[in-house]
């Protein structure tokens, strides 16, 4: 059963959407949705590497 990877809530209760990282495939719920977006450092030590995703703007050289 999938669960959501920040609240850990299951597609039991939640629609869940599946979401493409490395070589897995993570769950996310609509409300968790907009962390992953907007902070994703906030999953940090749930989703490897989130601490490093940073603002959409901001460019890695
Ligand atoms: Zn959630």
């Amino acid at each position: 059963m999938p669960v959501c990877l920040n609240c850990n809530i299951s597609a039991d209760e939640k629609p869940l959407l599946a979401i493409a990282f490395k070589d897995q495939t993570l769950h996310i719920c609509p409300q968790c949705l907009p962390v992953l977006i907007h902070k994703p450092a906030n999953l940090a030590g749930k989703l490897e590497g989130a601490e490093h995703f940073g603002p959409p703007a901001e460019h890695h050289h």
